[in-house]
């Protein structure tokens, strides 16, 4: 197993910004990512893993992660917080599941704009790719995902996470590095 991301002594860490479900909706994404695995015989995350990306940063110098800490910091303080509903399943050929919202919602994609604009400002290399929200349900499908609408699935947002992932024999693990309210949250 791999060991524990270690902040003060690791050269490097996988790193990602994340906005994570609350309880019920936790439970909730459980049950449908792990029928949509059975469906699909891939395999769901961990319950605790279940988690919506809102910027992936990737491999980051140890000694850049108190600029990090300050981006995630100020953009949460400026964030009020607002509901978020997952409804459409969608898939991709090559095995992975997810549920997203059937359109962005505003104050989602302004929380993105907001973090992307202080990671491009404290010098963080982002890939140019088109903002698509999702939490990942399965992956290592062999057979596609039923997709559409489903029963929806939503929670408050109302704070922001920067998370440490690492590889670890039973599959990825995430920690909290740090987690900040919302502005009147
Ligand atoms: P991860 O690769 O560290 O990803 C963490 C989160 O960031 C996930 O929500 C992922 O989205 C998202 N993400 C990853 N790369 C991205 C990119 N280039 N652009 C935008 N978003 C990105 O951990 P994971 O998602 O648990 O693992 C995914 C696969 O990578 C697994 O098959 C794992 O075995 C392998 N992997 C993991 C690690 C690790 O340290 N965890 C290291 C190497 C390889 P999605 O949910 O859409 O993937």
């Amino acid at each position: 197993m791999a060991a524990k991301p270690n902040l003060e002594s690791d050269p490097a860490l996988r790193l990602f910004f994340a906005l994570w479900p609350d309880e019920p909706a936790r439970v909730a994404l459980s049950r449908l990512a792990k029928e949509v695995a059975h469906h699909g015989q891939g395999r769901a995350p961990h319950e605790a893993n279940l988690h919506l990306t809102l910027a992936f940063i990737g491999s980051v110098p140890r000694v850049r992660v108190d600029s990090l800490l300050e981006a995630g910091e100020r953009v949460a303080g400026a964030a009020s917080p607002f509901p978020l509903t997952l409804d459409r399943i969608g898939g991709r050929a090559y095995g992975l599941a997810w549920l997203a919202p059937s359109s962005l919602p505003e104050p989602l994609h302004a929380l993105h704009a907001s973090l992307t604009e202080a990671l491009v400002a404290a010098r963080f290399a982002l890939q140019q790719r088109m903002f698509r929200p999702h939490v990942t349900l399965a992956r290592d499908c062999s057979r596609p995902a039923h997709r559409g609408r489903v029963q929806p699935i939503g929670w408050q947002v109302e704070r922001l996470s920067l998370v440490v992932s690492t590889l670890a024999a039973g599959g990825s693990e995430y920690r909290n590095v740090a987690t900040w309210p919302f502005r009147n949250a």
